[in-house]
């Protein structure tokens, strides 16, 4: 089928959802993608964030079909070897006590909100369910993590909003203090904003807010969606930061192409989420686990995070290099960049970007993000520059 073709199918039996770009993608192998007429890609976008070890990785494809054929899913309600090897992974690299099983990020981010809530009701009762966020924020698309995201433009059309949300400035810890008042339960932030513009936060003010949030028994909660799983260098952006987080979130990178989310808890409150208090069908499944432990098993290899950072590098080093005046920073933490460029010129820059065979994502109003994927080799990255290249220096 042609492009056209599949287009005029799409807009008429899927839902009018998504600015889709004007590509129909057909396969891929490592970080290069075809389209449905052949045209080959070097991808900067793994799926935003997900396909960490490219498109076929052949130890998660062997995974998955092994846990195929053996058994693909049960339920909850009985114990999965590959659901419990997840989480013994993810609780002994981190120093955290359990894991909670979801399937997306902003259901990640649900069970966290549901959890810091339930750690103050136990301990405080009723009345201290408030949730501190950031301005430019972005924590999910359901009602409550909507109203989570700290930006306007996501609080619409959807009335009534999930209630008890409070916004302070990034980089501001006497906003943070003032956003905070006697019916606050929890801090919760990303550590690099994303979706807001691939925006890092200041490490002291990082810390600043842990130490606030201890000293009133405030939970901070860590969406790690997008940062998590080797994305900026080390398998989670808070070991960075030198910080102990109550709560993390994340999702997107962790099944390297299947669809996982998951709630990490530490062990001062690992046991809040009882027996009958949160749940879902499909979260640990198993098929869906043994990916995951595939994608860990590879992410957490010291010798594989630094060269995540190495890359990281490369592509900032590579991007300044360039010298274009069209480029007006570059910023990020390992392979999440954000090249910032004039918020008029973005759209014209990403599409001749696009159409010479590179793809990348936008955040913000004036970054072009990119979130290759992990296991990008230099070859891949040195073509994706060159390309690059050719329209900053134009
Ligand atoms: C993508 C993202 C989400 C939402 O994840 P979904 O899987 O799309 O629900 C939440 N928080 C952050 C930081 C994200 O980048």
């Amino acid at each position: 089928m042609t492009y056209n073709e599949l287009k005029e199918q799409e807009n008429q039996y899927v839902m009018n959802t998504y600015g889709r770009f004007d590509i129909a993608l057909d396969h891929g192998e490592g970080a290069k993608l075809w389209d449905v007429e052949g045209k080959r890609y070097i991808d900067l976008t793994s799926g935003i964030g997900v396909c960490c070890l490219g498109y076929n990785n052949e130890k998660i494809i062997d995974a998955i079909t092994e846990q195929a054929h053996k058994m693909m899913h049960v339920s909850n309600l009985f114990t999965t070897a590959p659901m419990v090897q997840t989480a013994k992974t993810l609780c002994e690299q981190t120093g955290m006590g359990k894991v909670f099983f979801a399937n997306s990020g902003a259901e990640a981010n649900e069970g966290m909100i549901k959890l810091a809530r339930k750690y103050s009701y136990d301990k405080y009762g009723e009345g201290r369910a408030e949730i501190v966020t950031l301005h430019n924020s972005f924590h999910g698309r359901t009602v409550t993590t909507l109203k989570a995201t700290g930006q306007e433009k996501f609080h619409q059309y959807f009335f009534p909003f999930t209630e008890g949300f409070a916004y302070a400035d990034a980089n501001d810890i006497d906003s943070v203090k003032a956003a905070v008042n006697a019916h606050t339960c929890a801090v919760m932030m990303e550590l690099i904003q994303g979706e807001g513009g691939v925006m890092p936060l200041d490490k002291a003010f990082v810390k600043e807010v842990q130490q606030f949030c201890r000293e009133n028994d405030l939970l901070l909660l860590i969406d790690e969606v997008q940062t998590g799983i080797g994305r900026t260098g080390s398998l989670f952006a808070f070991q960075q930061y030198g910080i102990q987080p109550d709560v993390v979130s994340m999702a997107k990178g962790l099944g390297g192409g299947v669809p996982i989310g998951a709630v990490m808890a530490a062990k001062t409150c690992d046991t809040v989420l009882g027996p009958g208090t949160h749940a879902t069908t499909f979260g640990g499944t198993p098929m869906i686990c043994a990916a995951a432990n595939a994608v860990l098993s590879e992410v957490t290899k010291p010798e594989f995070l630094q060269s995540v950072n190495e890359k990281g590098e490369y592509f900032k080093k590579q991007l300044m290099a360039m010298n274009s005046d069209k480029i007006q920073g570059v910023r990020g933490m390992g392979l999440m960049v954000g090249i910032v460029v004039d918020a008029d010129e973005r759209a014209a820059l990403v599409k001749q970007i696009m159409d010479k065979g590179v793809l990348v994502l936008t955040a913000g109003t004036n970054v072009i993000r990119l979130l290759p994927p992990l296991s990008i080799s230099y070859e891949e990255m040195d073509e994706a520059l060159a390309i690059m290249k050719t329209v900053f220096c134009k």
